[in-house]
């Protein structure tokens, strides 16, 4: 074997889990046999992870035995090791901790071939461990899972109706978790769910990973989706000459875009200014041709 490839990081060792997991998780909607193998490369994955975040604390907490650092710890020692409030302290809750503990067993139970697997109780084994995996790497070890897999990857997962619903809970409870003000989350232009959050440097969905430009409305300030907002350059007064745009009348705006609140509103100011502007013109024609029906004195 090539040394170099076996050298490997925790992390990296961990998302070919992950990635082998979902592939196979995916090929299973035609052969149901494939669910063992999503299973088994799904619980290496979580061991990983877990493992990682021991070491990014301090190397030698990989080991079961610190003083005689030869083998790792098992997942359930990596488990409480990191609930440990005199190691990270990190609180897993109870049901995680369960769903964990019950996708530990039907990994022992598949590698001893003592196993029946409906597809169906595979598949929400699977979508529970995924959608923990999913927010334990993206709330502790900052990795996203549009960093770990490919985008087909990670459509074809997020299609599993299953997953969806897993990983759209987990998305909910991180927003909760890392306290995203509520008025910072918006519906997600793609997946619909109310799970899009709107922070300085990302703009996106914490369930299906999509990102948006999101602008400030020029006129009321408001943050906006970039593909909501309105052009109205059409209605201000302008011509197109010899490569240059020249303005008569801008009716009082600078910027000629709005978000959805502020365009029916500028679209009335502006007709009403046309009228009155009309009104005027109309006024002083009528005020000249009288002026020129006076006779001269
Ligand atoms: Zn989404
Ligand atoms: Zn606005």
């Amino acid at each position: 074997m090539e040394p170099d490839k076996l050298n490997l990081s925790l992390i990296e060792n961990s998302h070919t889990f992950m990635t082998e997991a979902v592939r196979k998780a995916i090929s299973a909607r035609e052969d149901i046999r494939q669910w063992q193998f999503a299973i088994l490369n799904l619980v290496q994955s979580v061991e990983l992870s877990l493992k990682e975040l021991l070491r990014r604390e301090h190397p030698v907490l990989i080991f079961e035995n610190i003083d005689a650092p030869r083998n790792t710890v098992s997942l359930n020692q990596a488990l409480a090791r990191i609930e440990n409030p005199k190691i990270l302290g990190i609180t897993i809750p109870e049901d995680e901790k369960r769903k964990i503990a019950k996708a530990v067993k039907l990994r022992n139970k598949i590698t001893h071939f003592e196993f029946d697997l409906t597809a169906e109780y595979a598949m929400a084994k699977f979508s529970e461990l995924f959608a923990f995996l999913v927010y334990f790497q993206g709330r502790f070890l900052k990795l996203e899972m549009d960093e770990i897999l490919s985008q087909d990857l990670l459509q074809s997962v997020i299609d599993i109706e299953k997953c969806f619903t897993e990983l759209r809970d987990k998305a909910v409870q991180r927003i909760k978790d890392e306290a995203v003000s509520q008025d910072l989350v918006w519906p997600c232009p793609n997946c619909g769910e109310e799970t899009f959050v709107i922070e300085d440097d990302q703009n996106v969905c914490f369930l299906c990973r999509a990102t948006a430009e999101v602008t400030e409305c020029p006129q009321c300030g408001q943050l906006c989706f970039g593909h909501e907002m309105h052009d109205f350059s059409d209605l201000i007064d302008s011509d197109y000459s010899e490569g240059q745009v020249l303005i008569h009348n801008d009716y009082g705006y600078s910027r000629f875009n709005a978000c959805p609140e502020c365009i029916e509103k500028i679209r009335e100011d502006i007709e009403q200014q046309r009228a009155d502007e009309y009104y005027r013109f109309m006024e002083e024609q009528e005020w000249h041709s009288r002026r020129q029906q006076l006779p001269d004195i």
